[in-house]
C-alpha cells in the first residue's frame, strides 16, 4: 500500500523550512490504518514484546492498537505533569530548545521486553530520550516502531541496536 501517498505535506509548518508530516489522512483511512497496525505487529511478533511505550500524543494512535494487536500491555511516556503516580523523568535538548517526558516508576517490570513506538523518527531525541526512561526502569527495549522516518536525520544513529521498523522512508 502506498502509504506515502496518503501523508499529507505541509511545507513550513510549524516554521519555515521545516516540511511538516501531517498523518491525519493517513490514519482517517480505514484500510491504511489497519494495514499500519498490521504490518507493524507482523514485523514485532516474533520478538514477543510484553509491553508497547507510546510517545504523547501521536505516539498512542499507533502504539495503543499495534499493542492490541500483539497482545501487549501498552504504557504511556507522557509530557511533564501529566502522570499522576510516582514518575521518571528525562530533560533532553531538541533542535529548537528544551523538553521533558516522563513514565511512571512502576510501568514497567525490570526485565520486561518493551517496543517503543512513535509516529515520526526525526532527529531522534525523543525516541532516545524515551528510550533512557525505559532503560532506568529495567526494561529490555526489542525495538523500535514508527510510521514514518525522516532519513536524512539520522535519528536511527541515535538508538541502541535494537531493530527499528518505519513503513515511509523521507530522504
Ligand atoms: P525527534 O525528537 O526530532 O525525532 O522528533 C520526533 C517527534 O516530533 C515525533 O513525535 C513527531 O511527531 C514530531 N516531528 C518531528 N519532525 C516532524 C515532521 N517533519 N513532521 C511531523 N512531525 C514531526
Amino acid at each position: 500500500m502506498d502509504l506515502k501517498a496518503l501523508i499529507r505535506e505541509i511545507p513550513d509548518f510549524p516554521q519555515p523550512g521545516i516540511s511538516f508530516k501531517d498523518i491525519s489522512t493517513v490514519i482517517g483511512n480505514a484500510q491504511a490504518f489497519h494495514y499500519i497496525i498490521e504490518e507493524l505487529a507482523k514485523g514485532f511478533r516474533a520478538d514477543r514484546p510484553e509491553v508497547v511505550v507510546g510517545i504523547e500524543s501521536r505516539g498512542y494512535i499507533i502504539g495503543a492498537p499495534l499493542a492490541y494487536a500483539l497482545g501487549a500491555g501498552f504504557i504511556l511516556v507522557r509530557k511533564p505533569g501529566k502522570l499522576p503516580a510516582a514518575t521518571e523523568r528525562i530533560d533532553y535538548t531538541l533542535e529548537y530548545g528544551e523538553n521533558s517526558l516522563e513514565i511512571h516508576k512502576d510501568a514497567i517490570r525490570p526485565g520486561q521486553r518493551v517496543l517503543i513506538v512513535d509516529d515520526i523518527l526525526a532527529t531522534g531525541g525523543t525516541v532516545s530520550a524515551t528510550a533512557e526512561l525505559v532503560r532506568r526502569l529495567g526494561g529490555e527495549i526489542i525495538g523500535y516502531a514508527f510510521l514514518a522516518e525522516l532519513d536524512a536525520l539520522q535519528g536511527r544513529t541515535k538508538l541502541d541496536g535494537a531493530p527499528i521498523i518505519s513503513l515511509v522512508h523521507y530522504e
